[in-house]
């Protein structure tokens, strides 16, 4: 079995790689190749956490395993990241384990790649403004990846807890462009493109937000009950997912779904645009909405490809567990 670490993983998966291998694994789904398996998530009822299992099937590649990891508060409190995460890659002829790969660092580097594929297949190609809602160690990554879909001239961003905002205005200054935050008003106003990824449990991006032609990616709302945008605006826009039925359960399509505005159906797999099996954006005045929830099959791509990485370069550690 190979081992591949936070710091190997951190050398070896950029955002080209992390986008190619999301975009092909989105391109699987939609081409019934690939399919998520149910998703555990319990309360441990023991150090406030929350513990899960991410897995799936991808036969084109093949690719199978899980993610396991979750999300643990008092972390940060013994210099720890709050959610934490380990990829188990499993042989899909035989069962046997092939890679145990460190998750921390590829799931932002994952979750920053699928509203990067969105936004290549589904924003104006002269989309100039990015507008950040949030601010947290998810942003960083999102933005990073974002700017390098169109040719953003300038990041504005808002977020409910205003002195998190240097992250932002860092990220945009190592990335060479202006940021300046705004408020609400003026982020739908302006952004082109708009990335949401908070923790929030309640809407705040509004239908009378946003403009025109807007593309949104919505990468915060990944569980049950959290919220970032207004269930009228999710109504008023052309919906994308990465998978749909997940949306509907648990993603920012959730809170539409439940009121009755939208159904499943509604939703194209953005697998299928990719294929070309389905049209993107239709002009350019249409809102584009992607709901990116988050599946296991992004975890064992990025894996994957980390794994081939560090056996061609002969970094990664074996451990013969035979023996
Ligand atoms: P973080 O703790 O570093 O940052 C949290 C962000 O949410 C900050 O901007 C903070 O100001 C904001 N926030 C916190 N509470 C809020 C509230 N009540 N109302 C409005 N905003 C609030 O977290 P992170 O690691 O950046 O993750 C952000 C979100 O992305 C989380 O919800 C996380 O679960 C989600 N996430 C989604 C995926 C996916 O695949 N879709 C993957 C990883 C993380």
């Amino acid at each position: 079995m190979l081992i591949v670490t936070e710091t190997m993983a951190k050398s070896l998966i950029g955002m080209p790689e992390a986008f190619d291998a999301v975009e092909n694994v989105f391109s699987a789904m939609a081409r019934g190749e690939a399919r998520n398996f149910p998703v555990v998530r319990e309360a441990l009822g023991h150090a406030d956490a929350l513990y899960g299992f991410k897995s799936g099937f991808d036969a084109s590649a093949p690719a199978l395993g899980l993610k396991a990891g979750g999300y643990w508060p008092g972390n940060s409190d013994k210099g720890l990241t709050n959610h934490q995460s380990t990829v188990m890659l499993v042989d899909a002829d035989t069962g046997q384990p092939t890679a145990l790969v460190a998750g921390n660092y590829l799931t932002a580097a994952r979750t920053a790649a699928a509203s990067s594929v969105s936004i290549q297949h589904l924003a104006r190609p002269d989309a100039r403004v990015l507008g950040m809602l949030g601010a947290g160690f998810q942003s960083m990554f999102q933005m990073r990846a974002a700017l390098r879909q169109r040719d953003f001239e300038r990041v504005i961003g808002w977020n409910l807890h205003p002195e998190m905002l240097a992250n932002l205005e860092r990220t945009a200054a190592e990335e060479g462009v202006p940021f300046k935050a705004v408020s609400l008003d003026r982020l739908g106003a302006e952004a082109d493109v708009i990335i949401t990824i908070t923790s929030s449990f309640e809407a705040m991006l509004k239908a009378e937000h946003v403009s025109p032609g807007t593309h949104i990616a919505c990468m915060g709302t990944d569980t049950v009950g959290k919220q970032e945008v207004d269930p009228r605006l999710v109504a008023a826009a052309r919906l994308f997912a990465d998978e749909p039925a997940q949306a509907v359960q648990l993603g920012e399509c959730q809170h539409a779904a439940r009121a009755g505005l939208i159904a499943e159906h509604e939703i194209t797999p953005i697998g299928a645009v990719i294929n070309g099996d389905a049209i993107g954006r239709r002009d350019a005045d249409e809102i584009t909405l992607f709901d990116g929830t988050g599946v296991g099959l992004q975890d064992l791509a990025v894996a994957c490809r980390a794994v081939e990485l560090a056996g061609e370069r002969g970094m990664a550690r074996h451990v013969d567990l035979e023996s």
